[in-house]
């Protein structure tokens, strides 16, 4: 009898938790947008929801940004034959981060290099090593400067052609936590691809621990990395590339001073910082400026930390993230400082 009494006093606790609503959930959700594998992890009273609402921005940000979709809004810039475009918000901002990192990366981000992207194969899977003279046609047209929207409309110089695949990823990580907050989810991890975004700390209090892929076997971690409320964003040479007939790798990160695959010692860079669409184009812009220019872009904008991995073998970690970097057992980091 007492038993039944105390089991009869508990259900109503457990059904309503102790601040009188549902008790917190953990929900997640595995979906293939943008070309990627995601994954989407969220704690609270209203998971499900938020879970669930964040899939649907996931896909209508895909409809809206994808580059191949004919009806998205990208692909109706990129095809309007000199006539203006109307933009949404998001392509708005996406501009707006776009043209920030490409001024600070001295134009290492190029989102009309996207011609010559094409041409190498890499939207088709038609991969080929087009001839110089071909790249230099295109890079004709590759100039983000002339990119002016003016009054919530764009019109695209004749030939040109955009591309945010540099930051759509990040962009859209950040349209998800806005939605787990409005959902009031206080521990959240997604991994877009790759690209990693918490919110929060773990359920239990600690820090999100981030594993980063080591570019020469991205089977096995370089180590990793403890966040809260952070976005963790790798460009590697190791996601998307072909091997040529020529035997060497290409990778889908073009630099626009060559028109062929940014090689300038960077085979992976990972940057940790608060807003993802931001973290996206700036992993994406870093890598094209290569080891030396990297490092200083970074002691410049001083709202960012970076896990940098070079062509031969050298991890530099910035000053600002080694204290929450962990290496795996037995590598050898160095540490960039601020002053030189
Ligand atoms: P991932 O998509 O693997 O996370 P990134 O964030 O580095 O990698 O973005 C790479 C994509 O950015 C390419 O697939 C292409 O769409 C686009 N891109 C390639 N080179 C440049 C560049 N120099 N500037 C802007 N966008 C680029
Ligand atoms: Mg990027």
């Amino acid at each position: 009898m007492k038993r039944l009494l105390l089991a009869v006093a508990v259900l109503p606790l457990l059904l309503t938790g102790c601040g009188g609503s549902a008790a917190p959930q953990t929900k997640s959700a595995d979906i293939f947008a943008m070309d990627t594998y995601m994954n989407l992890k969220a704690t609270g009273t209203d998971a499900e929801a938020a879970v669930s609402e964040a899939s649907d921005r996931i896909s209508a940000l895909e409809t809206l940004l994808s580059v191949t979709q004919e009806t998205s809004e990208v692909y109706a810039l990129n095809h309007a034959n000199g006539a203006p475009t109307p933009l949404s918000a998001e392509t708005q901002a996406l501009l707006q981060t776009a043209a920030e990192v490409r001024a600070e990366s001295g134009g290492a981000l190029c989102i009309s290099v996207y011609p010559v992207l094409r041409a190498w194969g890499f939207t088709t899977g038609s991969y080929r090593i087009p001839p110089q003279a071909e790249r230099d046609a295109l890079l004709a047209y590759a100039d983000d400067a002339q990119i002016q929207p003016e009054n919530g409309s764009l019109t695209l110089p004749d030939q040109m052609q955009i591309d945010f695949g540099a930051l759509a990823k990040g962009y859209t990580g950040d349209a998800v936590m806005e939605i787990f907050r409005a959902h009031g989810i206080t521990s959240a991890m997604i991994n877009l691809g790759g690209n990693v975004q918490t919110l929060g700390t773990k359920p239990d209090g600690s820090a999100w621990r981030v594993g980063i892929t080591d570019p020469m076997h991205p089977e096995q971690s370089l180590g990793t990395v403890e966040v809260t409320d952070r976005a963790v964003i790798t460009s590697g040479n190791y996601e998307r590339y072909f091997i040529g007939e020529d035997g060497r790798r290409y990778c889908h990160i073009i630099d626009p001073a060559t028109g062929a695959p940014a090689e300038n010692g960077l085979i992976s860079v990972t940057v940790i910082g608060t807003e993802g669409v931001r973290c996206d184009a700036l992993s994406t812009a870093l890598f094209v400026e290569g080891t030396a220019k990297a490092a200083a872009h970074w002691r410049q904008a001083g709202d960012f930390e970076m896990i940098c991995v070079t062509e031969d073998g050298r991890v530099l970690v910035s000053e600002g993230a080694a204290a929450d970097f962990t290496p795996r057992s037995g590598l050898q980091t160095e540490v960039l400082r601020r002053e030189g």
